[in-house]
């Protein structure tokens, strides 16, 4: 019976002798360790706006909402929703548009509070004949980067690149998109009607 005891007493004594193994949080800040998952952050430099990370969130804690008035596209993470998991930054196209950061301390009262939502805007290219939404601009020019000379090939890419120069005009809206409306940014379905439908139904 003595001896469990002295073993009790051993490891109390070797206990109030060794540092803590915890953190002194909250009273002192605690450094994560660099592989830690914290809250997710946008890098508006890295991010081209293409909405995979909103498709995968496990959570919907990111939300995708284009204004084809203003021409913007926004990225919202919800902290209140998010479980850290990481699959936006996994499955980021550009693999550094959102990352895991090491900042984990927030406390509010209110969940509506602008600390808990980070957010990322990226201008749209819409089609000149519809004004549907094409991609944000940030990411034809991603994707004109890695087709090489191959993307001049494509007038929206050639566009994009002059835009780069100078300001291109929109054109105006016509009632029939003929073969001469080849060199302006359209959406599938409109460049569709000028290379296919105007070739071979004659309008
Ligand atoms: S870390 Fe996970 S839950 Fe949080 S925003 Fe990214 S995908 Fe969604
Ligand atoms: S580039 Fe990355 S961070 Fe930006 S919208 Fe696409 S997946 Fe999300």
């Amino acid at each position: 019976m003595i001896l469990p005891k002295l073993r009790e007493v051993k490891e109390a004594l070797t206990s109030f002798f060794t540092a803590p193994y915890t953190t002194k949080f909250p009273f002192e800040a605690h450094t994560p360790e660099p592989e830690f998952r914290g809250l997710p952050k946008y890098h508006a430099e890295f991010c081209v706006g293409c909405g995979s990370c909103e498709q995968v969130c496990p959570t919907r804690a990111i939300t995708l909402t284009d204004d084809k008035e203003k021409g913007f596209r926004t990225l919202t993470v919800d902290y209140a929703s998010c479980i850290h998991c990481g699959q936006c930054h996994e499955h980021c196209i550009t693999e550094k548009g959102i990352q895991l950061s090491q900042e984990y301390n927030i406390s509010v009262m209110d969940l509506s509070a602008p600390e808990m939502f980070e957010s990322v805007e990226k201008e749209l290219a819409l089609c000149e004949a519809c004004g549907e939404i094409i991609a944000p601009r940030d990411q034809l020019k991603w994707i004109k980067q890695r087709l090489g000379a191959k993307a001049y090939a494509h007038p929206n890419f050639m566009l994009e690149t002059q835009r780069e120069f100078f300001d291109v005009v929109p054109s105006k809206p016509k009632a029939r998109l003929r073969r001469e409306d080849q060199i302006k940014e359209l959406c599938p379905k409109c460049r569709h009607k000028v290379v296919v439908q105007d070739e071979f139904y004659g309008f």
